[in-house]
């Protein structure tokens, strides 16, 4: 399938659980009017899983479900993505991949403040740990659209968000001539 062709980027903000990804993209969607969807919320309202996972107290998406719900809204542009998963998304929806990262102390914390269970909590360490989303990410999209960005402290989101705001007014000046 050719790619798509929209003037507006389409931006997957993944990493795991905890890394700042709903924040980062909350501020992003309200600084450049993109739309944020929040994949996870989206799961739940439109009841796009098969089955309930009880040891994560998470559920199992039905991966073909949320493409079905997605492919519309992203044929338009413009949308923030907001995911703690990537590998399952076609390749040809995003043009910016954006991997948030953490120390695991400070997402011990953060994931802590969260009520996670012992379980799901060492899960989460142990990913961010083995930069499991990142490769993920490596191995889904083109490299050079990966962006692995450090998201430890409110002065490293705001840098975050000036260099992604950048690079969305390059695309579009790109796109327009
Ligand atoms: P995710 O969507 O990746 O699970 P959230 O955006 O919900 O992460 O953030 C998890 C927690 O970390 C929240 O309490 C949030 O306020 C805090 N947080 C997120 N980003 C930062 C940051 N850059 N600096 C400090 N705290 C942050
Ligand atoms: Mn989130």
């Amino acid at each position: 399938m050719a790619p798509m062709v929209r003037t507006r980027p389409n931006i997957l903000v993944t990493g795991t659980p905890g890394t700042g990804k709903t924040s980062l993209c909350h501020e992003l969607s309200e600084r450049s009017g993109f739309r944020h969807i929040n994949v996870g919320e989206l799961i739940h309202e439109r009841h796009l899983y098969s089955e309930r996972d009880e040891a994560f107290e998470c559920l199992i998406l039905d991966e073909d479900k949320v493409l079905d719900e997605m492919e519309e809204i992203l044929e338009q542009g413009g949308q923030i993505i907001d995911f703690h998963s990537c590998d399952f998304f076609p390749e040809r929806y995003f043009d910016l991949v954006i991997v948030l990262q953490t120390s695991n102390t400070i997402l011990y914390d953060r994931l802590m403040a969260r009520n996670y269970n012992e379980k799901k909590l060492q899960e989460n360490i142990q990913c961010e740990i083995m930069q499991v989303v990142l490769q993920e990410a490596m191995e889904s999209y083109p490299t050079e659209i990966v962006q692995a960005l450090n998201n430890e402290t409110v002065d490293c989101m705001e840098q975050n968000l000036q260099r992604i705001l950048q690079w969305i007014t390059l695309y579009s000046q790109q796109a327009t001539t």
